[in-house]
Formats: structure tokens, sequence, C-alpha cells
């Protein structure tokens, strides 16, 4: 399916803003549909069916987190939040509501569009992406294996189904509990600590400068996001 037949249903209360982004997605080649209101949003949820949702939380009637829970009761489709709210108990009270990622205002645009991109995809197949780049690694993720400047790199089977997880969703939100789950189960991933030790380890094998990680990214409060 192209981009042309995707719509976008966009819930924003401010004029200026819902200009920008349907100028912003209408140029991606998405539809726009817009609402001012949360029961604005809902009513267009139900009658459009949308295939992507944007939603600002502070809107004039009811709480955005009140769409995100009304439209999660019926459908799976994709969720982003657009908000000033920048405190991690928003973006967890939002993710837990079913929102599948957060954008804080003010947001810059072409990292808009790549969430919108992101969470529009489809997870690959991992034998899709067999191989990606991480700095200056190639992970071959078929054959397990890992060649760096200074050669082999060994992965942890535990680092391995991280990383799995991870690349699989490039792009898009994944958060601690998704990691959790499907990373292994329970039998190697007891919780957020040892997920955070694993993920120390991964970024001092795989990233050029493993404390300012540009590739395995915490996104505080929420999960981890990986970028090629
Ligand atoms: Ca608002």
């Amino acid at each position: 399916m192209t981009n042309a037949s995707r719509a976008v249903l966009v819930v924003e209360d401010e004029p200026q803003l819902r200009r920008v982004l349907r100028t912003l997605l209408e140029l991606a080649n998405f539809r726009v549909v817009e609402a001012d209101s949360a029961e604005r949003g809902l009513l267009e949820a139900r009658t459009h069916k949308p295939d992507l949702l944007i939603v600002d939380l502070g809107l004039p009637d009811r709480d955005g987190i009140e769409v995100i829970t009304g439209v999660r009761s019926w459908s799976p489709v994709p969720i982003i939040v657009l908000s000033a709210r920048s405190a991690e108990s928003d973006k967890v009270a939002a993710l837990e509501a079913g929102a599948d990622d957060y954008i804080t205002k003010p947001f810059n645009m072409d990292e808009l569009l790549a969430r919108v991109r992101a969470v529009s995809r489809r997870a690959g197949d991992v034998s899709d992406i067999a191989r990606v780049r991480v700095g200056g690694h190639t992970v071959d993720l078929a054959r397990h294996l890992v060649m760096g400047p200074a050669g082999e790199v060994e992965l942890t089977p535990i680092e391995w189904e991280i990383l799995e997880v991870l690349v699989r969703n490039a792009g898009k939100l994944v958060s601690q509990s998704q990691l959790l789950t499907e990373a292994g189960g329970a039998a190697y991933l007891r919780d957020s600590n040892s997920l955070r030790v694993h993920m120390t380890h991964l970024r001092h094998k795989l990233e050029p400068d493993p404390a300012r990680p540009r590739h395995l990214r915490t996104e505080p409060g929420m999960g981890y996001r990986f970028s090629a």
C-alpha cells in the first residue's frame, strides 16, 4: 500500500499547529483529517477509520488521554501523542493508555515524520533486515555475527534477543514491558534493571560512544529506540 491512501487524524486545538501538520503530512502523501477537540476526535476516528492518529493532550473539552483510551477500546491503530507536557509521568500515562509514541512540543518536523513513518510500518521480519549498520559495526542478524573495526564482537544470547527486537522495530519506541515480553521471556530478563544492564553491555560493544548512544537510545520513562 502506498502512502497516498493513508489517512492521519490530527486531534489538536491550535489551528496554526493543525495547519503546519496538514502541510507537512500532505507533502509526505498522507491524507489529513482534523479535529479540534477530544469529542470531535473520537467522532472522526469512528467515521474515517484513519491509519494513524496524532493526539494533543491539552484539549479544550477533555484530556487527550481519553481520546487514546476511547480509540484503543475498539482499534489497534497507531497513536502518536504530540504534547507540551514533558514529564515522564505524562509519557507513562499516555503509553499505558495505549499510545505508541510520544513527541514533545516544540517538535522537529523531520523527527515527527520519521516517527509517523516508523509507527505506520509493520514490524519487519528479521530475515528482511538481515544486516544492519550500528556505528562502525555490521550486525548480521541471520548469522548472529557482529564485525567491527577491531574484528568480531561477541554478543550473548540475551543481547541478541534485545537487539533483534529493537532492530525489527527500527525507529519505533519499544516499551520496557514489550522488550521484557518479546526478548527471550522472563527466563533471562526479570525486570527493567537487568534490561538496563544488558543495554549498557550492548552499547559498550556497539556504540562509538557508549555514554552518548546514537543507535540504541533510551527514551526516559518510556523505553528504548533503535535507529541505524
Ligand atoms: Ca492544546
